[in-house]
Parts: C-alpha cells; sequence; structure tokens
C-alpha cells in the first residue's frame, strides 16, 4: 500500500466579481399628481332638528328612497342611475 500524495489543495478560487448590473432603461412613467380625493361629509347631508331628521339632499325620483341627488353648481345628480335635473335659474 503505497501512499498516494494528496493532490496539493487547490487555490482559493478567484473571486469573482459580481458582473456589473445591467442598466435597463424603462420608459419613464410620469405620473400624474393626483389631488387628495376629498370624501364626502355625510353628516352635512341630514339636519337634526330634536326629533326628527331632515335630509338635505333630494331622493333621486328614478332610484327611490335612499338615493339622493347629488347637489352641483346647477344641476341635481344622481350618481346611481345619472339620472340629472337642471336648476331653473
Ligand atoms: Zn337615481
Amino acid at each position: 500500500m503505497s501512499k498516494q500524495p494528496s493532490p496539493p489543495p487547490a487555490p482559493p478560487a478567484a473571486p469573482t466579481q459580481p458582473a456589473p448590473p445591467v442598466e435597463e432603461k424603462k420608459p419613464e412613467k410620469k405620473e400624474k399628481p393626483k389631488a387628495p380625493k376629498r370624501r364626502i361629509q355625510v353628516h352635512k347631508l341630514y339636519k337634526i332638528d330634536g326629533e326628527t331628521l331632515g335630509r338635505l339632499r333630494k331622493e333621486c325620483p328614478r332610484c327611490g328612497k335612499g338615493y339622493f341627488m347629488a347637489q352641483h353648481g346647477d344641476r341635481l345628480a344622481c350618481g346611481h342611475c345619472g339620472y340629472t335635473t337642471y336648476l331653473k335659474s
């Protein structure tokens, strides 16, 4: 039994430098500045007078109870069905 000379330990592999990150040019997305979303303040749509509750918005004639018309400058609009009435000026 003859001892075979063990091969010398391999030199540590040279640290491979990580490939430089490939710069991918993505099409720039233009973000539009968003206006802050205004939430409707529901409590302003009702008026409590003693024990009675008053509603300050007209109900939609098409949708019926529970659907109130949004009040714009010159018109009332229903967000549910799109019904619009123009206020007489
Ligand atoms: Zn409606």
